[in-house]
């Protein structure tokens, strides 16, 4: 294989709620899919989460937070507890790794599988096929701002969104090197036989939300319009997010590659994983593309506490994850077969998690994965 004969260290959180249940069974495909393919690994656990913060009061402790930086790659479950208040774990844990480790870049493919359920009627494997990059490190989720007259009938709530032009703009180009890697696959099938003529062969959308951020997202169009003049191969597009919505939902189609901001992106993201079967299925990176610290792969659902502990909940979405975070370190032929494998899976009637209408556990749809390497 591509990665054989380094040692790969793979830090590994599971987390709270099913981080765990749904790690578990990645671990148990990694180690198959490494042992045919030649790759040698070593794992190195982490208990962070809701559990270890009410017993000890610790979210990120500095030791931990040296250890993983150590690693090469980082896989993550969730984190999240009802018992927590919102933001400790998220802010202390999930959005401290992303800033930390400059993972500017958070990768979210949206693909349709044959024989998983679409909402969409009318709309199959073929017309949802994209991939969001949304920037990971800079706009609202900066934590910036603050109360003015706080707890009194003239408060003020002020959240800033930060858009460093360098910050923008390395994940614009991203996107751009991001589109042009999809020709292999061929070219992008939204584009008209006017836009080939010209030599388009991929598409790239922003999306924003110009008329309205008239500061921010200036300066986004301004980046998008400069860096696109290196990638004449690809089709600039732009849709306001509002727009984006819809179009997604009438017309998944249209879209091949978006780039946008972290907000956006938080948001049109879990559009897409409905559109593609569900949260059961939706894969993420936090990618540090620079290779400066490492990068963190999660499903991009969360603790799921309404199901947790049941052994019901679907390990593909962290499966394609761990897919992911191969392809990240030079595995990609062992990445695809992860893909192939779940694929596979999901066009036979079962196994299939409650998520997906069926009766089967965590532990049975992970095996099937197993079995069809
Ligand atoms: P968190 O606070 O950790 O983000 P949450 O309450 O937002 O948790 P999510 O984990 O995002 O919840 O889940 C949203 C919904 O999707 C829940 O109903 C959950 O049961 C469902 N869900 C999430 N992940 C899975 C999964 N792997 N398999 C099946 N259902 C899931
Ligand atoms: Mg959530």
């Amino acid at each position: 294989s591509e990665a054989e004969g380094s040692l790969l260290k793979i830090g590994v959180i599971p987390g709270d709620g099913v981080g765990p249940e749904v790690i578990e069974a990645s671990l148990a495909i990694l180690e198959k899919v490494a042992r045919q393919d030649g790759i040698e690994y070593t794992l190195e656990h982490f208990n962070l989460g809701g559990e270890r913060y009410l017993a000890t009061g610790d979210v990120l402790p500095q030791d931990d937070l040296d250890r993983l930086r150590r690693c090469d790659v980082i896989l993550l479950g969730a984190v999240g507890h009802p018992g927590v208040a919102p933001g400790v774990l998220e802010k202390g844990i999930l959005l401290k790794l992303r800033f930390d480790f400059h993972q500017y870049v958070n990768l979210r493919p949206i693909r349709l599988y044959p024989g998983a359920p679409t909402p969409i009627r009318g709309k199959g494997p073929d017309d949802i096929d994209m991939v969001v990059v949304r920037e990971n490190n800079e706009d609202l989720y900066v934590g910036a701002g603050g109360f003015t007259y706080k707890g009194t009938p003239e408060e003020v709530a002020i959240q800033t969104s930060i858009n460093t032009r360098a910050g923008v703009e390395r994940c614009i180009r991203y996107a751009f090197e991001a589109a042009r890697a999809r020709a292999s696959r061929g070219p992008f099938h939204g584009l008209s036989d006017d836009d080939k003529r010209k030599g388009f062969v991929r598409q790239l959308t922003l999306v924003a939300k110009t008329n309205v951020l008239t500061f921010a997202h200036d300066l986004w169009m301004r980046a998008f319009t400069e860096t696109s003049r290196d990638y004449p191969d690809v089709k600039c597009d732009y849709q306001h997010v509002d727009a984006c919505c819809m179009r997604m939902v009438t017309n998944p189609e249209r879209f091949d590659v978006i780039v946008t901001t972290n907000m956006f992106g938080d948001i049109i993201t879990d559009l897409g994983a409905v559109l593609q079967g569900g949260m059961g299925l939706a894969s993420s990176g936090n990618l540090n593309p620079d290779k400066t610290a490492p990068s963190m792969f999660e499903p991009v659902h969360g603790s799921a506490p309404d199901i947790a502990g049941q052994g019901i909940a679907n390990p593909l979405a962290a499966i394609l994850s761990t897919a992911m975070m191969l392809d990240h370190v030079g595995a990609g032929k062992s990445a695809e077969r992860i893909r192939r494998a779940v694929a596979s899976v999901l066009a036979r009637p079962t196994p299939k998690t409650p998520d997906l209408g069926g009766k089967n556990t965590t532990a049975e749809v992970g095996n099937a994965v197993r079995d069809a390497l």
